[in-house]
């Protein structure tokens, strides 16, 4: 079986990663999370007393800034100089600051080029803002998911409340709209959908019907010689 590469990009809580986790399984290939490396960069520079806005002392400390990750059973691990930030980088000042420090052309660089490294070494299924037009344009299948500002602020606040953290749903609605605007409005690899990318809006879609879409265009695009349904 040939080696191959799936794009998923999108707005934040659009459901990304849960199904980039679920088609990975499936085909039983690997899953990265390139979001968690902008994260986990950022949590290291907040621990370090650095804002992630601030350009020139992020530039200057990134070359002592080894970012890694690490796929164990239960998933992806993210570390940094060795360290495992994993179980940090969920909170709002990890996502705001992942999405200040990703606006830096040096430190896309960096983790561009390493999420290609990666993505070389075996058959992958990556999620982020910028896989199918910057990190592999010509990935087998892309898919751009999104969902309406609203919907997505609702999953992202019942997360939350899953782990009893007292955000109100508003707070969640304005950090997605502010991160989606930065993030559509960067200089550099701004988020938006590749021309070849298939537009899935998961609005009023269940999560089995988003994953039972995608299962169906990789089978049309026989990318793979059977796809299991779900
Ligand atoms: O996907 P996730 O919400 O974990 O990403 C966190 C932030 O990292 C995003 O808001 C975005 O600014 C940045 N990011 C990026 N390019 C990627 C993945 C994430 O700029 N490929």
């Amino acid at each position: 079986m040939r080696q191959y590469t799936i794009a998923i990009d999108g707005p934040s809580g659009a459901g990304k990663s849960t199904s980039a986790r679920a088609l990975a399984e499936k085909l039983k290939i690997a899953y990265l999370d390139t979001g968690a490396m902008y994260r986990a960069l950022a949590v290291a520079l907040l621990a370090d007393g650095i804002s992630p806005k601030d350009a020139e002392k992020v530039k200057e400390l990134l070359p002592k800034y080894t970012i890694e990750v690490c796929f164990t059973e239960q998933g992806q691990r993210s570390l940094v100089n060795g360290i495992d930030q994993t179980d940090k980088l969920y909170s709002g000042e990890a996502s705001m600051g992942a999405s200040d420090v990703s606006k830096h052309p040096f430190v896309r660089q960096y983790l561009v080029g390493e999420q290609r490294r990666i993505a070389e070494t075996t058959s992958f299924v990556l999620d982020g803002r910028d896989i199918g037009t910057v990190v592999l344009p010509e990935a087998d299948v892309k898919f751009f998911l999104t969902a309406s500002p609203e919907a997505r602020a609702k999953r992202r606040w019942l997360d939350f409340q899953k782990k009893a953290e007292p955000i109100t749903l508003e707070q969640v609605l304005q950090d997605i709209n502010k991160r989606d605007k930065q993030d559509t409005e960067r200089e550099v690899s701004p988020l938006r959908r590749a021309e070849d990318a298939y537009l899935i809006d998961s609005t009023d879609l269940s999560f089995e019907e988003v994953l039972a879409a995608m299962l169906e265009i990789i089978e049309e695009k026989k990318i793979v010689a059977y796809v299991e349904k779900i």
